[in-house]
């Protein structure tokens, strides 16, 4: 199947883009194994990057293509030899994208549970391919935010799961699946006082 995750052309001139795409692409073909296909394709990503003051942290949002809608990825990458932040920031932003696709472009900002998830996630990711840096994260993490952050709460999250990735992205799928058939029933059930 073709895939239907494009990096922003522009990144190319950096002497280290060969570093970023091929974790970009290396977590996208995780993420391919761990929900399937058919999840993986079913809106384009396109991955940017951009590291400023302005731009502090990744983000993922809809835009309108001439095709329909599609997805953007924007990294926040300072330097594309540090390809364990690529994969950090990747497995979080990808874990939003599959709970777009259960719960729908037009889903509600994601709230604190979704970040505990999505960066429990990304904290897994650094776990499977540079465990010598987990520890930095983590500290990372607890110096920047604070206890009642979610992305703090994501550590604890990721140390309950036992950083089983499989076992994580079942329950994500699993937990919104069942929101989504909540929220529509709800809405049938208005529909029909
Ligand atoms: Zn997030």
């Amino acid at each position: 199947m073709k895939s239907t995750l494009r990096i922003d052309e522009r990144l190319k001139k950096d002497p280290n883009y060969h570093i970023f795409e091929e974790r970009v692409h290396q977590v996208y073909e995780d993420f391919c194994h761990l929900y399937g296909n058919t999840i993986m394709s079913m809106y384009t990503i396109l991955v940017g990057n951009q590291h400023d003051n302005f731009h502090p942290r990744p983000t993922i949002g809809v835009r309108n293509g001439l095709d329909g809608k599609y997805l953007v990825i924007k990294l926040s990458i300072y330097d594309f030899i540090h390809d364990c932040s690529v994969a950090v920031q990747m497995a979080h932003e990808l874990t939003h994208y599959v709970i777009y696709t259960v719960m729908g472009l037009d889903k509600e900002k994601a709230d604190f549970e979704e970040e505990s998830l999505c960066t429990a996630m990304s904290l897994m990711f650094v776990k499977r391919y540079n465990p010598e840096f987990y520890e930095f994260h983590v500290d990372f993490i607890k110096r920047k935010y604070g206890e009642k952050h979610p992305y703090y709460n994501g550590i604890y999250v990721a140390e309950e799961f036992l950083y089983d990735i499989p076992k994580l992205a079942k329950e994500i799928f699993i937990t919104y699946t069942l929101k989504k058939y909540r929220e529509e029933n709800n809405s049938v059930k208005r529909s029909q006082m």
